[in-house]
């Protein structure tokens, strides 16, 4: 059993990290080696005080680079499901799970929204777990809608139970083959179906299907965590960052507007000094 879990290594989840390093709280963190595409994207960043005029990659660099020199470890793992069971929290890693007393969110927000039907059918064919669910689906026909070559593995893994899979790349190049996987150009349109999924609309085609996995490098907070309350689409936080659920925190964008470096790294700075007396009162 661990102390607590961040999820996300953006500029959210690294200011958290190294807030519970200073206090000497060990932890499992969750992400990305290099902090976060939001990151790295931004052209010139003008508005981070005490870095007047640092480029993205600058930045992206700064802070692995000081990731690095505490020495801290990032799990490059997306983190699948949480689920608040007593006192403890399961994290969900694919085939892996954890348990921690307390879980951070900083997952930043997703910048793709829902497909159509995305939502309505999660959970009757819709599924964000390759190693989860992909057992339902041997030898049957399914859709991948893909956003993060990191998964391509996830994909090979459907490719060897699924009959047919029909892969919608939304990266590129592609990298994973197979004489079952077909792969489908074009923006994925919808998720249709009746009781369950049946078919994956994609730049116009329809192609039959009994389930769709959507892999993605980022899962909504309230997908992620079963009974976390929501408040205009962001995580519902307190001013100590405190969420509904006892031992949950979250920081940064996926709290709310506004989206700025410097908000994300105060809210995880609060975050984890708040966790860390949650631990405490815990008796930890
Ligand atoms: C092009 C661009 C330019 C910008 N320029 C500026 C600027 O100049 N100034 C400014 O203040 N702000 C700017 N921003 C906004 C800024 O990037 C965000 O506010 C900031 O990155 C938020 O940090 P965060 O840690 O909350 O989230 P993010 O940076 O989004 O990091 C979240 C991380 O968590 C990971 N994650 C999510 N779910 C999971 C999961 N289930 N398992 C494991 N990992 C997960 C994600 O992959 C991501 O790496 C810019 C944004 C963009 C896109």
């Amino acid at each position: 059993m661990y102390d607590i879990a961040i999820i996300g290594a953006g500029p959210a989840g690294i200011s958290a990290a190294l807030t519970l390093w200073a206090k000497n709280i060990p932890f499992l963190w969750f992400g990305s080696q290099s902090p976060s595409q939001k990151v790295q994207k931004a052209e010139l960043i003008r508005n981070y005080p005490g870095l007047s005029l640092i480029s993205g990659a600058d930045f992206a660099r700064r802070l692995r680079q000081q990731v690095a020199e505490a020495g801290l470890e990032i799990r490059e793992q997306t983190v699948t499901n949480v689920f608040r069971m007593g006192e403890t929290y399961h994290i969900l890693c694919n085939q892996e799970e954890f348990q921690t007393r307390a879980v951070l969110l900083a997952t930043g927000v997703e910048s793709v929204r829902p497909i159509p039907g995305e939502l309505e059918f999660l959970g009757r064919g819709v599924s964000y777990c390759a190693t989860c669910d992909g057992l339902i689906y041997r030898g049957k026909t399914i859709g991948v809608i893909c956003t993060d070559k990191g998964q391509e593995h996830e994909i090979a893994y459907l490719a060897s139970l699924a009959k047919e899979v029909y892969l919608c790349p939304r990266y590129a190049p592609v990298e994973v083959h197979g004489d079952n996987i077909h792969v489908v150009e074009g923006r994925p349109q919808a998720v249709t179906g009746g009781e369950a999924v049946q078919a994956m609309q994609v730049a116009g085609q329809s192609y039959p299907v009994d389930g769709v996995f959507l892999l993605k490098s980022a899962i909504s907070p309230s997908i992620l965590v079963p009974g976390l309350a929501a408040a205009e689409g962001h995580v519902a936080v307190e001013r100590d960052m405190s969420t509904n659920l006892p031992g949950c925190f979250a920081a940064g964008d996926c709290t709310g507007r506004p989206y700025q470096y410097a908000k994300a790294v105060g809210e995880g700075n609060v975050a984890a000094h708040t966790a860390a007396s949650f631990l405490r009162a815990a008796g930890k």
